[in-house]
């Protein structure tokens, strides 16, 4: 029912797509990270928690129909339904059921529940399509709330040294991420104009992200010594982290459980804290969905399908998309060198990773 073409994935019986990468009539949107949700469709239809965020992003012009999850919608006789993802708030998989087929588009999901995207779901399905971010064994992702733990002990010992605590995510999904298992008592929390404009449309669906003040440039550097800043990758190495001084700078990333990335990222300290999938996460998320045909986007998806096929005993395949993973430029290289060393076959390097100083690319 499905199929991979030029603009995107394609049900014909439907005539619609789902995260197309081309302009096309009519778009589902699994989420509103910009290798997903892009410019120039008719027609969008996503959950109702993304649409401030794509007209946000993609204007506030763009024609966007709202649902709720398991909301079912009927095109020609292809029944449509969005199903939490667990990735950011939003998100959501696409099940598309015609003639007793069933297909399940997974867009970005992660199994460990954030308490702010609704928990992943799984659904099942003959054909599931899902990504590989983090698909080799190597990734074994920490409990949400030990990474927590870990960040706020960082912040209380960095205040305790009169140090601002600064700390990396994503404008959208991983800021809020960060923000939500701060403990509030700490030190007051600013964040970077990025995040503080994300939060502001996120409100919009009923979410507080209020603590996080925007930064009030009133404030001297006294003022601000020892509080905690949250910012997007972009501002890393720019003049305006300055005003902290003195800080310490963190980076949450899925990257970061592997050796030498913080230290290549030039940061002082790396949380492993991912919104995509870690090796056991993907695998517990395909049997769940009980497929029997899996389809394998982007990341290390030559590998992980090869597993699937090998261990599984699934038909499963590789297939080519303009979707990016938690991209932070070189961490594939590391993996591969470490893989490598672990005796895993490199993996396919083919998908092109964006630079970490955009922050509307991405998602992490
Ligand atoms: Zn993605
Ligand atoms: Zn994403």
């Amino acid at each position: 029912m499905l199929r991979f073409n030029d603009k995107g994935i394609y049900c014909e019986q439907a005539d619609v797509y789902i995260d197309p990468w081309g302009q096309v009539d009519r778009a589902i949107i699994t989420h509103a990270h910009s290798d997903h949700a892009r410019w120039g469709s008719r027609h969008y239809l996503a959950h109702h928690y993304s649409v401030p965020v794509m007209r946000w992003r993609l204007g506030p012009d763009i024609k966007v129909q709202g649902i709720g999850y398991n909301e079912e919608v009927t095109i020609n006789g292809v029944k449509i339904s969005l199903h939490p993802a667990g990735h950011i708030i939003g998100s959501a998989q696409v099940r598309l059921e015609y003639q007793g087929e069933v297909w399940v588009v997974s867009g970005d999901y992660k199994l460990q529940n954030d308490h702010l995207a609704t928990p992943f779901e799984p659904v099942r399905c003959q054909h599931f399509i899902t990504e590989s971010t983090f698909g080799l064994p190597v990734y074994r992702f920490p409990a949400v709330e030990v990474v927590q733990g870990e960040i706020n002990d960082w912040c209380a010992r960095n205040t305790a040294a009169g140090k601002t605590s600064v700390i990396i995510g994503y404008a959208l999904g991983k800021a809020q991420h960060i923000l939500y298992g701060l403990d509030k008592s700490i030190a007051p929390i600013y964040a970077h104009g990025a995040v503080v404009n994300m939060n502001r449309t996120l409100e919009q669906s009923g979410f507080d992200f209020s603590y996080a003040k925007p930064l009030d440039y009133s404030l001297s550097k006294k003022d601000l010594q020892g509080c905690i800043v949250i910012a997007p990758p972009s501002a890393v190495g720019t003049p305006w982290l300055r005003r902290f001084d003195p800080y310490s700078i963190g980076i949450c990333s899925g990257w970061m459980q592997l050796r030498g990335a913080r230290r290549r990222r030039g940061v002082d300290r790396g949380f492993v804290m991912s919104d995509h999938c870690d090796w056991q996460q993907l695998n517990t998320a395909v049997k769940l969905t009980g497929a029997e045909n899996v389809y394998v986007t982007h990341g290390y998806k030559s590998i992980y399908a090869k597993w699937l096929r090998d261990e599984m005993h699934l038909n499963a395949t590789e297939v080519d998309t303009l979707y990016e993973g938690e991209s932070i430029e070189g961490d594939k290289e590391e993996a591969a060198a470490e893989n490598t060393e672990a005796g895993i076959a490199p993996p396919d390097t083919s998908t092109a990773q964006s630079d970490i100083s955009s922050p509307e690319n991405g998602d992490a």
